[in-house]
């Protein structure tokens, strides 16, 4: 049977038993990480998920779900298995976790960097329109356009349930637990996508208007480029602020950080 990296790190005769670093997760970037790290195997893993997704991508090395019970919580939890450093590489629209994360990992002092990937930007001639949330970007409707790729994940679709007069593709992962506009169609599923197939799905059901946030990543990039072939305006989420703290993009650079510590 295959041995954890964190087992085999602890069992080199003469070493200490390995520092455990804590991934908090939920992204692609989260899951490169714990590869990385696992696969060096100098360090205990960690990979944590809020558990809101039914039957999530897990990442390699050890998982655990749910919440922490607020900052407290994580601070225990911290304390309690003795972590090392702490990798905020949640989604940049995850504000709660993050504020969380920051307020336990000082009271802690345990250090914390948030590894993130960078936001998209519009090419020239692209018609993006930029809102500060969920409920700015519905209130553009149905003047930036009727029928609405709506991208922009389950949780806060409410803001959009009062909308009568468009139709929305909703696309998500899971099912929705709010009440959503009149005229929709659901659409459970999750990247990556392809140009090809976002672009029969705009033709399939004469979309003309695109909501997404402003997520980053490749993985659910093709939106935008199918957008841009149609010349569909595009509402894009602003991401939200997070606490100020050393930050890094790629998986790569956030295990160089550890390394250092
Ligand atoms: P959130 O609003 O920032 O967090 C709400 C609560 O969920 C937190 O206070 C925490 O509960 C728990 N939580 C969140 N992330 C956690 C994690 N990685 N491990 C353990 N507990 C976690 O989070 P959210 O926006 O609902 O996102 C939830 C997860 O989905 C995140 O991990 C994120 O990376 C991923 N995600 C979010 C989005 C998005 O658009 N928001 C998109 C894709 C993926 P306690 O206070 O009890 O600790």
């Amino acid at each position: 049977m295959p041995r954890s990296a964190s087992a085999a790190a602890a069992a080199r005769p003469g070493l200490e038993p390995a520092a455990t670093v804590l991934i908090l997760g939920g992204t692609g970037e989260a899951r490169d990480l714990a590869a990385l790290l696992v696969e060096r195997g100098d360090v205990r893993v960690v990979s944590s998920l809020a558990g809101r997704v039914a039957r999530p991508r897990l990442p390699v090395g050890e998982v655990r779900i749910g919440g922490f019970g607020g900052p407290a919580g994580l601070a225990t939890w911290l304390r309690g298995e003795r972590v090392g450093a702490v990798v905020d590489a949640t989604h940049p629209f995850a504000e709660q976790i993050s504020e969380n994360a920051a307020i336990a990992c000082g009271d802690v002092g345990v250090p914390l960097l948030r590894l993130q990937r960078p936001g998209w930007s519009a090419d020239d001639g692209d018609d993006w329109r930029w809102a500060g949330s969920l409920s700015e970007a519905a209130a553009l409707l149905p003047a930036a356009g009727s029928r609405v790729f709506l991208t922009t994940g389950r949780q806060g679709l409410g803001a959009f349930a009062g909308i009568d007069d468009a139709f929305f593709l909703i696309r998500c992962v899971d099912p929705p637990e709010v009440e959503l506009p009149r005229q929709h169609e659901l659409l459970l599923d999750r990247g990556p996508y392809t140009v090809a197939g976002e672009l029969a799905l705009i033709d399939a059901h004469r979309l003309d208007v695109l909501i997404t946030k402003d997520s980053g990543g490749a993985l659910t990039a093709a939106k935008l480029t199918a957008a841009r072939e149609r010349g569909l305006p595009v509402i894009v989420i602003r991401r939200p602020g997070r606490p100020e703290l050393p930050e890094v993009s790629t998986a790569a650079d956030a295990a160089r950080w550890l390394s250092r510590r």
